[in-house]
């Protein structure tokens, strides 16, 4: 890949991407720090090449094996429902998919842990990142439903398909004052829920209906 294929052209080049921040702009994101990570990840190299021109359009596309790259107004949503009080140290991120939330978030935090269950898609999102640069990023392929105990506990967890309920083990593996940023419920009922450990107790709080794909069990 040339450095122009990641700098974009045309309708990836960097005209069409400040349109996309302005719209997540208007649509209330306001942490500077993750417009501007919007603005630099080059979304159209974490697509097919024929869906290139679509990339920095506000929506899903998808990226094979039945997945979806997640719209850059819900990455971005969750990404500064993760951050709030500012950059953390160690994050958790379950469902890695093509990349794109990996390559949107791995500079604003210390160490990304970033668990996927197809191994195809790990082993490309894993390509990708290395060509962006981005080496703060350590990949599992597994099932992220147990979290990963062995690099927890975690400042915070951000989960990218949706459980029927939240797996124990995340709670588990949070940090004091840790939060967990996750899409919980059916399909059509879903949920964006926002936990966070406080005092000893867990604080819930709602950010509104999403729709992603399931969190499933095992490997794929
Ligand atoms: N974060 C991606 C979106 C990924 S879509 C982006 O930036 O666009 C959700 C991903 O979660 C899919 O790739 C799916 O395979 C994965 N997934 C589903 N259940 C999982 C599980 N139990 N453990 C790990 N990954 C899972």
């Amino acid at each position: 890949m040339t450095d122009l294929r990641i700098a974009g052209i045309g309708m990836t080049s960097a005209r069409t991407r400040d349109r996309l921040v302005q719209r997540l702009r208007d649509q209330g994101i306001v942490n500077p720090a993750v417009l501007e990570r919007i603005r630099n990840v080059p979304r159209h190299i974490f697509v097919d090449e024929a869906l290139g021109s679509r990339a920095y359009e506000d929506t899903a596309l998808p990226i094979g094996f039945g997945q979806t790259i997640s719209q850059p107004y819900i990455v971005a949503r969750m990404t500064e429902a993760l951050l709030d009080g500012g950059p953390l140290a160690r994050v958790l991120e379950i469902g890695t998919g093509c990349g794109y939330q990996s390559a949107v978030l791995s500079p604003l935090v210390t160490t990304l842990f970033t668990i996927e269950r197809i191994a195809p898609l790990m082993e490309r999102a894993r390509e990708r990142l290395k060509e962006l640069g981005m080496r703060n990023v350590r990949f599992r392929h597994g099932d992220g439903s147990v979290g990963w105990k062995a690099h927890g506990p975690f400042d915070g967890i951000l989960v990218a398909a949706a459980p029927l309920s939240v797996p124990a083990a995340w709670l588990q593996q949070l940090k004091p004052g840790g939060r967990l940023i996750v899409p919980v419920g059916p399909e059509g009922e879903q949920q964006l829920v926002r936990f966070t450990q406080k005092d000893q107790r867990l604080e819930k709080q709602n950010l509104g209906p999403v729709a992603f794909v399931p969190l499933l069990g095992g490997t794929g």
